[in-house]
């Protein structure tokens, strides 16, 4: 089959690869009938994520169509379904306790995690080793372990475009909204509208907002947030984002902020988008253009919002 492999920072090739093979029972193969690229794909494109290996097959937003089944299986040949990233067993406490994400039985290399992240997490597909080696969905087949647990069968009449994002980014804007307990009426701001910020924008409003308000520098994703109805704030266009912000909502900031800005966002990125007047001198650490998400400075810029809520998502 055809796939997309991992050969070093910034080389990506399509190569000719094997087939995938049912190894255990619970496995399924699916035949992708749709995948996409996210901003974590390019974590690893851009160098970041360590243990990748030569040959390592990408991709963790995919769908498609069951075509071979381990005999210990709810799903059956012919199925559609979408897949999501993290792989959960279904049987351990985290798995039972809906923590799928931290799933104890689906990563083999879990130590290697725990000592990146002081924490082990579950297997993604097409994420490196330390995420569990498995090959990824950017590829014609893919081998899905305990396809009796994530998997999502399709329902008849939804197109492949309209649940493919259910594999990832739907539910990651989601889950930021959601981690806001927003209660009616609240406004909650999103920085950054790429994919995940217009989920994480329509989420809001799904969950009770009443205002989102929206922060980017691109017309053309700022008037897609417009489309899902955001208030928006093009950041290059005013001296003060939070100053801005305050005047929208009567001084008071709004009750909620979601950062989806992304790990590798042009620029300095996050400090930029917050405040690109204030970013480098509040705290006295240094210029925007060497910021970083450690930056111990950066709580700082996000003066007059320090007593309510910021969720990150990436
Ligand atoms: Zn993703
Ligand atoms: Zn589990």
């Amino acid at each position: 089959m055809k796939a997309l492999c991992w050969y070093g920072t910034k080389d990506v090739r399509i190569e000719n690869v094997p087939d995938p093979q049912i190894l255990n029972p619970r496995d399924v193969i699916i035949r992708t009938t749709l995948t996409a690229i996210c901003g974590s794909d390019l974590h690893i494109y851009g160098g970041f994520i360590p243990t990748m290996e030569r040959g390592d097959i990408l991709g963790h937003e995919f769908m498609g169509e069951v075509v071979e089944t381990g005999h210990e299986n709810g799903l059956r040949k012919g199925d559609r379904v979408v897949v999501p990233f993290a792989i959960a067993c279904g049987n351990c406490w985290f798995c039972k306790n809906g923590l799928t994400s931290a799933c104890d039985n689906s990563n083999p290399n879990a130590e290697l995690l725990e000592i990146k992240d002081g924490a082990s997490g579950a297997g993604l597909f097409g994420y490196s080793r330390i995420y569990g080696g498995y090959a990824g969905g950017q590829a014609e087949y893919v081998r899905v372990p305990f396809g009796d647990v994530g998997p999502l069968k399709i329902p008849e009449g939804l197109s492949d475009e309209q649940v493919l994002f259910l594999s990832d980014i739907f539910p990651t804007g989601y889950m930021a909204a959601e981690n806001c307990n927003i209660q009616g009426g609240d406004t909650v701001a999103v920085w950054g509208c790429g994919p995940v910020g217009q989920f994480a924008i329509r989420s809001a409003w799904l969950l009770g907002a009443g205002r989102v308000i929206a922060i980017d520098k691109y017309p053309e994703r700022l008037d897609l947030a417009r489309k899902g109805h955001a208030e928006t704030i093009n950041y290059e266009e005013t001296d003060s984002v939070i100053g801005t912000l305050k005047e929208m909502t009567g001084g008071m900031g709004p009750d909620f902020c979601i950062d989806a800005v992304g790990m590798e966002a042009h620029g300095s990125f996050l400090a930029e988008a917050y405040d690109p007047h204030q970013a480098g001198h509040d705290a006295g650490n240094r210029p925007a253009h060497g910021a970083s998400r450690r930056d111990p400075g950066l709580p700082q810029r996000w003066n007059g919002f320090h007593s309510r809520r910021l969720w990150r998502i990436h």
